[in-house]
């Protein structure tokens, strides 16, 4: 069977089952799962045997440059259940002229902002709504700071799904719009993510949606885990010496670390794994005090607050797997000030152009804080996550004019 008749018939499917992240009790594949018995992450395993039998480099290059062309370690295995809105491979832009000035040897951002709704959360609700609609779930609901939402709005809409989603009151406006026009139901609730996160829980039994949170349904992280895929294959095949990640609930670095196992079992990488550092805001850094302080679990965060939206998460169901793949990495976490993000954005975006979301900012921010405290050597090959679109967060104004019925200075233009 060729590529392309893959693409259009039943294809075979590598999910074996499902494994509690924590305790390793293993759960059946194709049924409706949340949370474990043990309220733990569930992980979907593969015959990865089998996968280094059927797939080979070159076959896959000779496919589509979307995400769906890493199949085999996908979840979902009907192709009519992909309920996709293009999800493109997204970017590696070198930041040469920031580069230079730092003294470092190679900065490349994974610029996420190219995909559906603006944010790499497309990733991992692609799989999660082409998941739901494979077992039949009609309802889902989320808390979210506004991407994921958004992201959810946007695939429940195509798969004909009915969504609903709670956010905190100080939810960039744009995002909560997005979201109602993208066809979900959202409220605006006078808290952070984690007491939104308890009304969906709630409503769980009360209105009978599923619930669709961060980690606490087992296919976002499929999803996210393409990031990792995607990056190693974009580098012939190799991984970065470091890449900073802005963590919030931490789907992507957990997503990650699992992608670089899944690809040696394959053969398609060796044993060299990047240091994986969490970067948080100072306001929010729930991880960066666990790591320091030697624990496997993070408590809650109290007072969080951070322009970084993205990656103000008191509290992460994950909080564990984020902290083993950060020190398995040999990583670490770190917390940057709102002041050093605003500062960040600003560089890049003048510097190269590239305009980040705040939390893209923060790992910029975050970077150079490690060439600064020797946590990173200047001859590191670094991978920087900008998450969303810089475009949908508030700009600085802009009060310059020219008032054409006047004389004008041609020489201000000039300097
Ligand atoms: C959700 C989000 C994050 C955090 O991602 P996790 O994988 O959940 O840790 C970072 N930045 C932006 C813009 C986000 O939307």
């Amino acid at each position: 069977m060729n590529d392309d008749e893959n693409l259009r018939t039943e294809r075979p499917t590598f999910v074996t089952h499902l494994e509690c992240s924590y305790t390793g009790e293993r759960f059946e594949a194709d049924r409706i799962h949340g949370l474990s018995s043990a309220g733990k992450p569930l992980l979907v395993c593969y015959d990865l045997a089998g996968v280094r039998k059927a797939l080979s480099k070159e076959q896959l290059a000779q496919r589509p440059p979307d995400i769906w062309r890493y199949r085999e370690l996908l979840p979902v295995r009907r192709v009519q259940d992909i309920v996709s809105l293009g999800e493109a491979l997204t970017p590696l832009v070198r930041l040469p002229n920031l580069a230079r000035k730092l003294g470092g040897a190679e900065i490349i951002v994974k610029d996420e902002g190219r995909l559906p709704t603006g944010s790499f959360k497309a990733r991992g609700l692609v799989m999660a709504v082409s998941m739901a609609k494979a077992l039949g779930i009609t309802h889902m609901a989320m808390p979210t700071n506004g991407n994921a939402g958004a992201a959810l709005a946007a695939y429940a809409s195509h798969a004909e799904i009915k969504s609903t989603v709670f956010c905190p009151e100080d939810t960039p406006e744009v995002n909560v719009s997005e979201i109602e026009l993208q066809g979900a139901t959202v409220y605006r609730v006078n808290g952070l993510i984690d007491d939104c996160g308890k009304i969906v829980g709630e409503g769980k039994a009360k209105v009978g949606w599923f619930d669709a949170s961060t980690l606490k349904e087992p296919y976002r992280i499929e999803g996210k885990k393409t990031m990792g895929l995607e990056l190693a294959e974009q580098l012939g095949w190799d991984v970065p010496d470091a890449i900073f990640y802005p963590t919030g609930g931490g789907t992507g670095l957990i997503g990650m670390w699992k992608a670089f196992a899944e690809l040696e079992a394959i053969g398609f990488i060796g044993k060299k794994r990047p240091r994986m550092i969490a970067v948080q805001a100072e306001g929010c850094a729930p991880m960066v005090r666990a790591f320091e302080a030697g624990e496997e679990h993070a408590p809650r965060f109290e007072n969080a607050h951070t322009i970084a939206s993205g990656i103000r998460v008191p509290a992460a169901v994950g909080d564990f797997l984020i902290l083993r793949a950060v020190r398995e990495s040999g990583g670490y976490a770190v917390a940057v000030s709102d002041d050093a993000i605003t500062q960040a954005v600003e560089e890049v975006a003048r510097g190269e152009g590239l305009l980040l979301c705040p939390e893209g900012g923060a790992t910029y921010a975050a970077y150079k804080q490690g060439l600064k405290d020797g946590r990173v050597k200047p001859t590191d090959r670094v991978m920087l996550f900008n998450c969303a679109t810089g475009l949908k967060y508030p700009l600085p104004p802009v009060t310059r004019t020219i008032d054409r019925t006047k004389p004008i200075d041609f020489n201000q233009f000039a300097r």
